[in-house]
C-alpha cells in the first residue's frame, strides 16, 4: 500500500509541531513506522491523504458511535454554526445537554461542561479535595485520566506507549500526593484505606480500564471499592470519558449497578467536538464556583457547537444501538481469538459492549502487570500487517478498539477476513 503522500507530511509536521503530531499516541512510537494522515471519513470507513481506505476501529478514540461524518450529527452542527459559534453566554441547548446526562447517568444529579476529558477529571479531582477537605489521590496502575499534574503518575495511554513511569515537570511534591494501586486488586485496596485513614479524598478510576486495553472490572471490585470509600469518607470517581454512553447508555456505573460520587465524562457527550464534563451528587456539585467556593472556569465551556452535536448523538442512544455494537464486537473479539489460535498464536482478549482489545502470548489480561508481559512487539507487527490488509487499528498495543453502529456484519467479516491472512503470515 502506498502511503507516499502520508511519509511526506510527517516530515513536514515534525519541522513544525513536537514529533509532527498533536497528540503523542498518533505519532506511531508504539508500533513504529510513520503514521498515516487522512482526508475523510464516512461510516465503518476512512480515507487517506493517499487515496487509501481503511476500516477503521480507532473512532477518533471513542466520540465516533455513529461511525464518521454522520449526517445527523453534522446537520446538527452546521445548523448551529449558521446560528452562531459561541457567545461565552448561556444557552438554552446546555440545559438540553445537561438534563440528558442527569437523565441517563445513574450518579450525576448536577452537571458542568467543560472543553476536555482531561479538564474534567483535574476539576473533578479538585471538587473532591475541596469538600472533603483532604489532600490524598488514589489511582490505579495502567489507568489514563488526561494529563494534569496528579494524574501523570503510572498513567495508561501515550504514557505506557512511550515507556514513561510519569513525565519531567510534574513536581515531585504534587506526585506525592497521588497513591497507586493495581486494578482488580481488593486487598492492596483495604490495605491502603487501613495505612491512611480518613486522609484520602478520592479514589479515581476507569471503571472499565480502556488505556491499557480493555480491561473489565473482576467481579465484586467496583463494589468492594464502593464500600471501602463510603466508610472512610472518601469520594469515589468514575472516570467515565471513555465507558461513557459507550458500554450502555448509563456508562460502566449502570452495567455493573454501582454508583460513584462523582462521574467524569468526555468523548461521546460532545458528538465528536472537544468536549468534557463532570457531575454527581448535588450537594457536592454546589461545592463549584459560583455557587460555592471551589473555582472552575472554561471560555469555551458549554460551546455551542460542541453542545449541539453532544445532544444529537444523546438523543438517539436507543437500546438497539447498544444491541448492534455488543453484537458486533463480541463476534469481532470472538473470531479474532479464533483465527489467531487456528493460525498457532497465544492471544487472548477483553471485550466490554464497544470495547475491545487482543492481547499476544498472554491467557488473560486482568491488570496492567500482565498487559506489560503480554507480546508488544508482536502487536506491532500485526498492527502494520493489518494497516496493510486496510484495517485502521489503533496503533499502541495499549489502547482499545472501538466498534460503531457503521460496522456492518459484512465490514467485520472483512476485518476478521483480513485478520486470517495477517495471522497466517506473523
Ligand atoms: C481520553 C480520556 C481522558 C482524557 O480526555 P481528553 O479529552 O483527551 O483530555 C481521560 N480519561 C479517560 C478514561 C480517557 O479515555
Amino acid at each position: 500500500m502506498n502511503r507516499s503522500t502520508s511519509s511526506a507530511l510527517i516530515e513536514r509536521a515534525r519541522k513544525a509541531i513536537p514529533g509532527g503530531v498533536n497528540s503523542p499516541v498518533r505519532a506511531f512510537g508504539g508500533v513504529g513506522g510513520d503514521p498515516v494522515f487522512f482526508q475523510s471519513g464516512e461510516g465503518a470507513h476512512l480515507v487517506d491523504v493517499d487515496g487509501n481506505r481503511y476500516i477503521d476501529y480507532v473512532a477518533s478514540w471513542g466520540p465516533m458511535l455513529f461511525g464518521h461524518t454522520d449526517n445527523e450529527v453534522v446537520e446538527a452542527v452546521v445548523a448551529q454554526a449558521r446560528q452562531s459559534i459561541g457567545f461565552g453566554a448561556p444557552t438554552e441547548g446546555e440545559i438540553d445537554l445537561a438534563e440528558l446526562i442527569i437523565d441517563y447517568v445513574p450518579s450525576i444529579e448536577r452537571v458542568r461542561m467543560v472543553s476536555s476529558g482531561t479538564e474534567a477529571t483535574m476539576s473533578a479531582i479538585r471538587l473532591a479535595r475541596g469538600y472533603t477537605g483532604r489532600d490524598l489521590l488514589v489511582k490505579f496502575a495502567g489507568c489514563y485520566h488526561g494529563h494534569s499534574d496528579s494524574l501523570l503518575v503510572r498513567a495508561g495511554s501515550g504514557v505506557l506507549t512511550l515507556g514513561i513511569p510519569g513525565s519531567p515537570g510534574v513536581p515531585a511534591g504534587i506526585a506525592e500526593l497521588t497513591l497507586t494501586l493495581p486494578y482488580n486488586d481488593q486487598d492492596a485496596m483495604q490495605a491502603l484505606f487501613t495505612e491512611y485513614p480518613g486522609r484520602i479524598a478520592a479514589v479515581i478510576l476507569e471503571p472499565v480500564a480502556g488505556n491499557m486495553g480493555c480491561i473489565p472490572p473482576a467481579p465484586g471490585f467496583l463494589a468492594a471499592l464502593r464500600e471501602v470509600t463510603a466508610a472512610d469518607g472518601a469520594l469515589l470517581i468514575f472516570d467515565e470519558v471513555m465507558t461513557g454512553f459507550r458500554v450502555s447508555r448509563g456508562g460502566a456505573q449502570e452495567l455493573y449497578g454501582v454508583t460513584p460520587d462523582l462521574t467524569t465524562l468526555g468523548k461521546i457527550v460532545g458528538g465528536g467536538l472537544p468536549v468534557g464534563a463532570f457531575g454527581g451528587r448535588a450537594d457536592i456539585m454546589a461545592q463549584i464556583a459560583p455557587e460555592g467556593g471551589v473555582y472552575q472556569a472554561g471560555t469555551l465551556s458549554g460551546n455551542p457547537l460542541a453542545v449541539a452535536a453532544g445532544r444529537n448523538m444523546l438523543e438517539r442512544l436507543t437500546p438497539e444501538v447498544y444491541q448492534h455494537i455488543e453484537h458486533a464486537t463480541a463476534v469481532l473479539a470472538n473470531g479474532l481469538v479464533e483465527r489467531a489460535r487456528s493460525a498457532g498464536h497465544r492471544v487472548c482478549e477483553n471485550h466490554v459492549c464497544g470495547m475491545f482489545s487482543l492481547f499476544f502470548d498472554a491467557d488473560s489480561v486482568a491488570n496492567f502487570d500482565q498487559v506489560a508481559n503480554a507480546n508488544s512487539e508482536k502487536f506491532a507487527r500485526f498492527f502494520h500487517a493489518m494497516l496493510d490488509e486496510g484495517v485502521y487499528l489503533a496503533p499502541s498495543a495499549f489502547e482499545a478498539g472501538f466498534v460503531s453502529t457503521a460496522h456492518t456484519d459484512d465490514i467485520i467479516q472483512q476485518t476478521l477476513d483480513a485478520a486470517e491472512r495477517v495471522f497466517a503470515s506473523l
